[in-house]
């Protein structure tokens, strides 16, 4: 199948025990062709739970695509009993792009801060209200996958809701199964944050934030974090009972506090840690040196942790964020 017409999930999930894939086009553009969501839906030959997964929030973080893409293709629909969506780009005009963003908005839109979108909004507000209404609203859980895209390496690190009700819970129990090295709770839940796993909370959808790698891993374990990604979601799928399996152990994880260490001048930045290791307060974690090879300015640990994420450009701009540094709990 290549396309939709007036996609709506509930109807497709009547027909099961059957793959389908497709795009489901949202509004023209001035060339014909359209915006549009591709969506990927193992349906189960038995009824039960359905889980949502997607990627590309960001245009550039490409490993939840590929790893959705996985998924699907693993399934087996004669032993699942619910239905897997996969939307692997939620955000093809910045897909496109090869960027975080899109071109198709007046001014550049971060997608993943508008949600739950607007449909008398902008392209990208009107497609985060298309998918948060016809995909997010109609799942029983969300698992919405970024990553370091061009700009930044990330260790696998999972965010999840931390609200003490079920919804949190499940949240949590997601967290844990998708098996990623790291969990990051979330303290930062805003009731009007524009945030997709947010959102999802608010609609009543248990979600997860899985965040992995970047444009610096991709020569080196680009296969590895796309499997470890994919091995989640089977995981996932397997907390919700919709693969008949129990679910696999996972690794030792680690629970993290993450914040973004910010520099104040710009320049040439040399990271001084590796990612994943742990730092004592005090510390130093990057080195700033202008264009004569001197030094400007350091990062140092404001508390011991370990590096989770840093900048992975070799420059680095005054004012910003070069590190993001988790304090173990
Ligand atoms: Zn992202």
């Amino acid at each position: 199948m290549s396309e939709f017409k007036n996609f709506d999930l509930e109807k497709e999930i009547e027909t099961r025990g059957r793959k389908i894939h497709g795009f489901v086009n949202i509004a023209a553009k001035p060339d014909g062709s359209y915006v549009k969501l591709p969506v990927l839906m193992a349906i189960g030959k038995e009824d039960g739970p359905i889980v949502l997964a997607d990627g590309c929030n960001h245009g550039d973080e490409h490993e939840g695509a590929e790893a959705i893409i996985s998924a699907y293709h693993a399934l087996d629909v004669d032993r699942m009993k619910g239905t897997f969506v996969g939307v692997p780009v939620i955000n093809m005009e910045a897909f496109n792009n090869l960027s975080r963003y899109g071109t198709s908005d007046f001014v550049p839109v971060d997608m993943n801060r508008i949600f739950p979108g607007n449909d008398k909004g902008t392209i990208s507000q009107y497609v985060a209200h298309f998918y948060a209404e016809n995909f997010v609203r109609k799942a029983n859980a969300l698992i919405t996958i970024h990553g370091g895209g061009n700009y930044l390496y990330l260790e696998p690190i999972t965010l999840y809701q931390d609200n003490n009700d079920e919804i949190s819970k499940k949240s949590a129990e997601m967290a844990k199964v998708f098996g990623f090295k790291y969990l990051w709770k979330n303290k930062d839940y805003s009731e009007d944050s524009g945030f997709l796993d947010e959102v999802s909370y608010r609609l009543g959808v248990p979600s997860i934030t899985p965040e992995i790698g970047g444009q610096t891993t991709r020569n080196g374990s680009r296969e590895k974090n796309i499997s470890d990604t994919r091995d989640g979601i089977m995981n996932v799928l397997r907390v919700f009972e919709i693969i008949d399996e129990p679910v696999k152990p996972v690794q030792q994880q680690i629970n993290v506090e993450v914040d973004y260490l910010f520099i104040k001048e710009g320049g040439f930045n040399k990271p001084q840690k590796r990612p994943g290791e742990r730092v004592k307060k005090g510390e130093c974690l990057a080195i700033i040196t202008n264009l004569f090879g001197e030094e400007i300015d350091r990062l140092e640990a404001p508390y011991d942790g370990v590096i989770v994420g840093y900048w992975a450009y070799s420059v680095c701009q005054p004012r910003s964020w070069i590190c993001m540094l988790g304090k173990v709990e």
